[in-house]
């Protein structure tokens, strides 16, 4: 029996680490469980799975939580801010850590569970992005196990597990093209919300639906593999595979290429990752290949997604570069959101901001943080 703590559980991969978790009660026990500041959700939650605690990033929301029950209703305990998410990630009495909170806010905890020598299931690219040497460090030092849950790194460890790490050619990561593969720039100019935030296969987040129709979402995945699979940024390929059946492949070097197959459903990418390294039955559907009549892959075209590149030019750059990537899209995606600027805008933001920093060496979280400070300040002063 593992003992989970789900960070991010009200989100779309907290949600469906809940269905997946449902399907094997001998096995997992949600021990404890967070969310940002949906309380209604998170109080649906308790009351169907009944974790010891749970953590509210924002604390204003607690007496809110609170009035959702009635007396004795649920007698757990309820911690609040990002302390309160950092302990409940490195209980003891935890061993599996889910990190699925979206962006940079799920950095703290997701390393506090990490020193602590657990294993962490991680969706939350966002924090090795920021940080992986110092994650990757972390988790060396405490002996930790570090399980992708993103569903192009589940299935780059899948398949790795074909030949050794040193024969390892090359990486290629699929990307489903988004809502604009086939747009002309002017069209994506004048893209609307509702336009960016419709995406043809995934269901997902708000964030990362937007990161998908810049390819930003693939920009960080470059990043996250080159991290966790200690391979060269040239070794790593992005291939437009409109259907997401094909999630990645890894080629050897006697030129064998090894694919993980699967629906676009993030619960098979998060089963594997908490069962591991077992495979069993979840109910999930076996691909219908009658219907699959054809797979193609294209090349992203970089001219009209230039986020691919920044991800090369800030993965090579090192240091502070790609937290600056990440924290500027984070920025550039939320002004979006708000809608400030149009959908374009988010490459000028975060070329400007990554053509304006000065990279640094990583040498400890606060360098992380300053970075990541100083980009959000930068993309906020373009807007002045
Ligand atoms: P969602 O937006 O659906 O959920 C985000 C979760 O994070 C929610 O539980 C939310 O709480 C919580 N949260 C938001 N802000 C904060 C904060 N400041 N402090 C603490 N908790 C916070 O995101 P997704 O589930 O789509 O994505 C989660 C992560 O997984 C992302 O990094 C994404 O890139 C990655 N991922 C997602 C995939 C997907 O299919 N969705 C696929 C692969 C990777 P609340 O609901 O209370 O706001």
């Amino acid at each position: 029996m593992k003992n989970l703590c789900i960070l991010g559980c009200t989100g779309s991969i907290g949600v469906s680490t809940l269905r997946v978790v449902a399907e094997f009660p001998e096995k997992f026990r949600v021990r404890s469980m967070t969310a940002g500041s949906n309380v209604r959700q998170l109080a649906e939650q308790v009351h169907a799975v009944k974790p010891e605690r749970v953590a509210i990033a924002d604390k204003d929301m607690i007496p809110e939580f609170k009035n959702l029950f009635g007396a004795g209703a649920w007698k757990g305990e309820v911690l609040g801010g990002v302390d309160g998410l950092v302990e409940l990630a490195e209980e003891p009495q935890s061993d599996y850590v889910v990190s699925a909170i979206v962006g940079a806010a799920g950095l703290l905890p997701t390393l506090a569970a990490l020193k602590k020598g657990k294993q962490v299931g991680i969706a939350n690219k966002e924090p090795l992005v920021m940080a992986g040497p110092l994650m990757l460090a972390a988790a060396k030092h405490s002996g930790a196990t570090i399980l992708p849950i993103d569903s192009e790194h589940c299935a780059v460890f899948q398949s790795a597990r074909c030949g050794e790490t040193k024969e390892i050619r090359k990486i290629i990561l699929t990307a489903s093209g988004g809502p604009f593969r086939q747009a002309s720039k002017e069209m994506m100019l004048n893209a609307t919300k509702a336009e960016a935030l419709k995406h043809p296969t995934w269901s997902m987040g708000a964030k990362i639906t937007i990161d998908s129709a810049t390819l930003m979402n693939k920009a960080l995945e470059i990043i996250e593999a080159h991290f966790l699979f200690d391979v060269p940024y040239e070794a790593i390929e992005v291939w437009v595979h409109p259907q997401s059946i094909v999630h990645a492949m890894v080629e050897f070097t006697d030129s064998s290429m090894i694919a993980q197959l699967g629906l676009p459903d993030m619960r098979l990418p998060i089963q594997y990752a908490l069962t591991w390294p077992e495979r069993l039955d979840g109910g999930l559907p076996s691909l219908p290949l009658e219907k699959m009549s054809a797979l193609t892959f294209e090349a992203p075209d970089r001219s009209r997604f230039p986020t691919l590149d920044f991800a090369y030019d800030a993965g090579r750059r090192g240091g502070t570069a790609p937290a600056v990537l990440n924290a500027a899209n984070e920025q550039a995606v939320a002004l979006f959101l708000e809608d400030k600027i149009r959908f374009c805008g988010i490459f000028d933001l975060v070329g400007k901001a990554l053509a304006a920093h000065t990279v640094k060496q990583v040498e400890n979280l606060e360098t992380v943080l300053e970075a990541d400070k100083w980009a959000r300040q930068y993309v906020r002063s373009q807007m002045a």
